[in-house]
């Protein structure tokens, strides 16, 4: 069966502005909106631009705004939405410029990420050096890290995170989860430097609590429970 879908399209080469165009595409069971995409690229117009990788959830990369609620492309039903929505929109996602059609230009928020230092930093090296990275983490470590590793740097969080469109300065939900990460791991020596930026101007303490964050990460990541964290983490260190 056919339904009607609507494809964000952009060409910066033509001019012309970005406006939404139908497309009547076969849905069959299982299929995912990455699946959709590709029908629509392979059928009607190979022009369409989007990204993907893995098809899998863990790299990120085909994350675009479903519906007006940033997402996974892989993991998302088609099935799904047409039961909750009736409808499928397909648009880049927010707060950062468009590149062509579904692509965005991703740099800043890897800006943003880098400047967390995205590492572990050992200083004070120990006298038997395979400890100094090889260290076995305790279950608690583990757990409160786990959670935090799993992101996959999609920006899901970062597009429809409010107060990123309000001031493009602000850190982000993502890079607060990528420092709560490190603050976890007891083999880093930089919680200090981490605080300082993360609680800075435009850091964690700036954050209105919408919680989209919450809502729209596919790993479960929970990155208001990070910038919390962190803004309590900070005012123990004052004290
Ligand atoms: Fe994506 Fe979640 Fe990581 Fe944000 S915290 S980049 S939504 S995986």
């Amino acid at each position: 069966m056919s339904h009607n879908v609507k494809i964000f399209r952009y060409n910066p080469e033509n001019g012309k502005t970005g406006k939404l165009v139908d497309y009547s595409v076969k849905i069959n069971p299982g299929m995912s909106v990455l699946d959709l995409l590709h029908r629509v690229h392979d059928e009607q117009d190979g022009s369409l631009a989007y990204r993907y990788s893995c098809r899998g959830a863990i790299c990120g990369t085909c994350a675009i705004r479903i519906n007006g609620t940033a997402r996974l492309a892989c993991k998302t039903q088609v099935n799904d939405l047409l039961e909750e929505e009736k409808s499928i929109t397909l648009e880049p996602l927010s707060n950062m410029g468009i590149i062509k059609d579904l692509v965005v230009d991703k740099r800043p928020f890897w800006e943003s990420i880098k400047k967390t230092m995205p590492w572990l930093v050992r200083e004070n090296e120990l006298a038997d050096e395979r400890l100094n990275y090889e260290t076995k983490l305790d279950k608690v470590h583990l757990d409160q890290l786990n959670r935090s590793a799993d992101c996959i740097k999609c920006a899901c969080c970062f597009a429809d995170c409010p107060k990123v469109e309000e001031t493009p300065e602000f850190i982000g939900p993502a890079v607060s989860v990528q420092v709560y990460r490190q603050m976890f791991d007891p083999r880093d020596t930089k919680l200090d430097e981490r605080l300082t930026f993360s609680t800075a101007e435009g850091g964690v303490f700036d954050c209105d609590k919408h919680a989209a964050c919450v809502k729209v990460c596919p790993k479960d990541c929970r990155p208001l429970r990070a910038i919390t964290f962190i803004q309590n983490k900070s005012k123990q260190v004052v004290q």
